[in-house]
């Protein structure tokens, strides 16, 4: 079933995409777990690794209607995404620029595999919109940002990203996982390519690994054939979990960026918390730019630093009792990380502390539970 683009975020979680088959009266999709199908007749030939199966397709369609793209592809891990839209849109000679604090998986990819394959690339230091523009070079193909980013929750500008790459014929591709579609349609701001990881907000429940990749028609061509190619498709089983959890995608985002709003605001008042990064914070350096363009809410990630320093930040964590240590984040269940310890343990020191990734610093994510059990829960490893 596709729906009006006209309908609300919510109302598309819960219905667009959903398949129904011939003699098939059920309200939802039927698991189609075949990987053989018949041919011929004119049709195209499906098989799982040509990403046109229904339970495949069940998932796009939702996305699609979620970030207001044309098409797009569900693939096997956010990383599969990221890479199989570089395959599919760069070759040997073109530049890429990318912005200063990315996932930790993005920045190990770019340093470790782009230049065997002759792209060449710069990593901004700062992050105006006059960096980016003295980055561009003749051959620079492609700008690639994420925002809110991962573990500062700093803000870009897309908005002047698009408009900039547009100008010269440059491509724009965003990392959207820790807003969400919920939070922040990129494409509609001029973005060209929208990548998540739906092991995080889209599964929302820790038990799932996929990526999305929403785009236009035109740009799908090349990132297909590279997907096809490289072979990182889901299984249906779990194609089926994936669109079954976002279908509760929008009421999960919804109290995930209340209960952060009011984490937020509660830990910049304790004594112990040094700074606070989260958007939504009037004393967040970019609070207005988000507020124009994340425009559901500011989101369930937060990071802070605790003030007496790295052994607390650990001892403080091993008192957490509803909030699990754990990696990964956008789940049911907060969860919290160091990320030097964790996502960013594969860059050096030097680099970390360019960046500001403080050894004591520890990233939240906020999950679905009563907030007033989280905070709980902070005061009491803060004081014990
Ligand atoms: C987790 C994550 C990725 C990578 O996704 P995988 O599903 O682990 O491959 C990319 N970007 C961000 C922001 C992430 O949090």
């Amino acid at each position: 079933m596709l729906l009006d683009t006209k309908l609300s975020e919510a109302t598309h979680c819960v219905h667009t995409g959903t398949q129904q088959l011939e003699g098939d009266r059920g309200v939802n999709s039927p698991i189609i777990t075949s990987s053989a199908f018949d041919y011929g007749a004119g049709l195209p030939n499906q098989y799982p690794r040509y990403f046109n199966l229904p339970n495949q397709e069940a998932v796009v369609q939702k996305l699609c209607a979620l970030e207001g793209a044309e098409s797009g592809l569900l693939t096997s891990s956010g990383m599969s995404a990221i890479s199989t839209v570089f395959m599919g849109l760069l070759e040997k000679g073109d530049h890429v620029i990318f912005q200063n604090n990315l996932y930790g998986g993005t920045h190990y990819f770019i340093a470790q595999m782009l230049e065997r394959f002759g792209i060449a690339y710069t990593v901004l230091v700062g992050n105006t919109i006059a960096e980016y523009e003295e980055a561009i070079q003749p051959n620079t193909r492609l700008i690639y940002i994420e925002t809110p980013s991962n573990p500062l929750l700093k803000i870009t500008d897309i908005r002047a990203i698009a408009h900039l790459a547009k100008g010269k014929g440059i491509l724009t591709m965003i990392d959207n996982t820790f807003a969400s579609p919920i939070n922040q349609q990129p494409i509609k701001l001029g973005i060209d390519v929208v990548i998540h990881s739906a092991t995080k907000y889209l599964g929302g429940h820790s038990d799932i690994c996929a990526g999305v990749i929403a785009t236009s028609q035109e740009l799908l061509k090349p990132i297909y054939v590279a997907a096809v190619n490289f072979g990182g498709c889901l299984d249906a089983r779990v194609c089926y979990l994936l669109e079954r959890s976002m279908k509760t995608l929008a009421l999960r985002v919804q109290r995930q960026n209340e209960n952060a709003l009011k984490l937020a605001e509660f830990l910049e008042k304790e004594e112990q918390i040094g700074q606070v990064n989260y958007p939504g914070l009037a004393s967040h350096p970019d609070h207005h730019l988000a507020a124009s363009q994340m425009l559901g809410g500011f989101g369930g990630m937060l990071s802070f630093e605790i003030k007496a320093g790295p052994a607390k930040a650990e001892a403080f964590v091993a008192k957490l009792k509803v909030i699990s240590k754990a990696l990964s984040l956008g789940g049911v269940e907060s969860t919290i990380c160091s990320p030097a310890q964790t996502t960013h343990i594969k860059i050096s020191q030097a680099e970390r502390d360019a960046q500001g990734i403080k050894d004591e610093l520890l990233r939240l994510s906020v999950g679905i539970e009563e907030v007033n059990d989280l905070i709980y829960d902070i005061e009491q490893a803060l004081c014990s």
